[in-house]
């Protein structure tokens, strides 16, 4: 399929687009949607921030129309956070997301975002919030309770049977880009009107990509963000966001382990293939699919070890 081409209107040319497409409109178009049309396989939306997004099969062709009138793709966001600007966050307000779960094949995708003040500091640091990592199970859950009374946060949880409906069009990177946005959103909403000073995301992708994956989303943060790989060194916020990620997904992994009946494991090895091989014993690719995410090469491999196990090599 073609790629989207995304183009920025001004009031003026947005209204003399929607004359245009009159005969295509769709009724009733999502909100925060100037006016969405379908003309000869390719769909346009438009949004009443200008940005208007062209996708099918003439995309291309349906957007050079406009190429004259507007500018394209959406206003780059500026490169990389310098070593400056990180080191004045960590005395500041900062709303920081992590995510859990990702490089786990049992177990969902946990997405959080979490706003620490800059006089919740002090009190964060005395508690013992760091890197999830560097932290025991035990220690992870304690703490998730203790910020949960403490701190505003957002938590985004995506079980293996929704992963597994969403990846065939959704890659990695752009379900944790979608997730982090949204979560980062419905944080931002429940702020209000405070407004931290920044947000910091623990950085899984370069900026340009990450925005390049949120670009269709209804609601889109792009405002102060900044990007860092070990987040969770600058800001407790990226800290806080690790624990309660980790403490939910351990917490979903474990009502998923009561649930089958026996234990799942976190991680991707070889514990992962056995246990995912006795799942498919038991229940084959529908039952393995409600708890694991399917992508991942584990799935072949207990294939594998099922095909052995069934059919042992005569000797
Ligand atoms: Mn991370």
């Amino acid at each position: 399929m073609a790629s989207p081409c995304v183009l920025n209107a001004s009031p003026a040319v947005l209204q003399q687009m929607k004359t245009h497409y009159q005969a295509f409109l769709v009724p009733q178009p999502a909100a925060h949607t100037y006016f969405m049309a379908k003309k000869n396989g390719t769909t346009i939306t438009a949004y009443q921030s200008g940005k208007v997004v062209f996708q099918g099969k003439n995309s291309a062709s349906e957007a050079q129309r406009w190429a004259a009138q507007t500018q394209s793709s959406p206003p780059t966001q500026k490169k990389t956070t310098n070593d400056a600007e990180l080191q004045q966050l960590r005395t500041q307000s900062v709303l920081g997301s992590d995510e859990v779960g990702n490089g786990s094949y049992f177990g969902p995708l946990v997405v959080c975002a979490a706003y620490v003040d800059k006089t919740m500091i002090p009190t964060l640091n005395k508690l013992g919030v760091k890197d999830s990592k560097q932290l025991t199970d035990e220690r992870i859950s304690q703490l998730a309770q203790t910020l949960k009374s403490l701190i505003p946060y957002q938590k985004l949880l995506v079980t293996p049977k929704k992963y597994n409906a969403m990846q065939p069009k959704y890659n990695a990177v752009h379900m944790k880009a979608v997730l982090h946005n949204q979560a980062i959103y419905l944080l931002l909403e429940k702020l209000k009107p405070e407004q931290p000073e920044a947000i910091l995301i623990d950085q899984f992708t370069p900026a340009k990509n990450y925005f390049r994956y949120i670009q269709d989303e209804a609601h889109q943060v792009k405002t102060n963000v900044h990007f860092v790989t070990k987040g969770e060194q600058y800001h407790l916020a990226v800290a806080a966001a690790s624990i309660l990620s980790r403490a939910a997904f351990l917490e979903s992994l474990a009502q998923a382990s009561e649930t089958i009946g026996f234990p799942l494991p976190s991680g991707a090895g070889k514990k992962a293939d056995e246990t995912a091989a006795t799942i498919l014993q038991l229940g084959g690719l529908t039952l393995l699919r409600q708890y694991a995410k399917l992508h991942f090469a584990n799935t072949q491999k207990a294939q594998q070890l099922v095909a052995k196990q069934n059919d042992p090599p005569s000797s």
